[in-house]
């Protein structure tokens, strides 16, 4: 039993325990081309989250992580089979309970560690924020902590892409389907000026961007580049975790 995952943990270990900061990992259920697990984004939510926590708690900090949400939002997959979609609005809702109980616990620190891209919690936060004065609120997205060209040769996808076949052939390389069976991720282009120079934003009808659900070429993905991807954004994330649990809510600023 790790005593800083709830879903492990037993009310006897745990009744008494101090915890500063609970950490919500959300994920989604999603095809990932054609060699990844619908689960993808759920198994690095949950492995990620636990090992920065491992670390965190290692070094003293009073982290707590909750079971992963394995649904995310999915707008723009309406057509892709089993995609499962939660809207934003349901989100806010699941997140609104979450927060209640913990309020109410006097657990006054909370960090959504974001999984998938489509995910966004920021502006929910916002309002949560007025609702739960006391409350400190958090987001960060996992895929965003580090410079990913540093570690892989194909950097520029962001969906069952070679970063994402890294990390899933180091954690469970028993869900991953050969290589030679996943197609190459190609991306169309916006058509927009503006939209495909970024500065300017709609949501991606998935199926009309890409064959093959995949956003960024898988090929060049080894176990060995997801391992060291993996251990980097854990360390780094531990650190968070641990500047989180310590952090004095009533002096924020330096
Ligand atoms: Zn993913």
């Amino acid at each position: 039993m790790r005593p800083y995952i709830l879903a492990e943990a037993n009310w006897k270990h745990i009744h008494d325990q101090p915890i500063d900061l609970v950490i919500l990992p959300w994920g989604a259920t999603e095809a990932h081309n054609y060699h990844l697990p619908y689960a993808t984004d759920v198994i690095e939510a949950d492995t990620i989250a636990a090992e920065s926590a491992r670390l965190a708690w290692e070094q003293g900090a009073k982290v707590m992580v909750l079971p992963t949400i394995p649904f995310g939002v999915n707008t723009g997959q309406t057509d892709i089979l089993l995609d499962i979609n939660l809207y934003p609005s349901t989100q806010k809702a699941i997140l609104n309970d979450i927060i209640e109980v913990l309020n109410r616990q006097g657990i006054h620190k909370l960090l959504i560690l974001n999984s998938h891209g489509g995910n966004d919690f920021k502006t929910m936060l916002r309002e949560l924020g007025v609702q739960y004065p006391n409350m400190f609120l958090s987001t960060c997205s996992w895929f965003n902590t580090l410079d990913k060209s540093k570690y892989f040769d194909e950097p520029k996808g962001d969906h069952a892409d070679e970063m994402e076949t890294s990390l899933l052939l180091h954690l469970r390389p028993d869900l991953v389907l050969p290589l030679d069976e996943a197609g190459d991720g190609a991306a169309k282009k916006w058509k927009v000026q503006a939209l495909r120079e970024g500065w300017a934003w709609a949501e991606r009808k998935w199926s009309q961007v890409t064959e093959d659900t995949g956003i960024g070429n898988p090929k060049q993905a080894t176990a060995e580049k997801g391992k060291r991807y993996f251990e980097d954004v854990t360390q780094k994330l531990s650190g968070f975790l641990l500047e989180l649990a310590n952090l004095d809510v009533k002096a924020l600023y330096e």
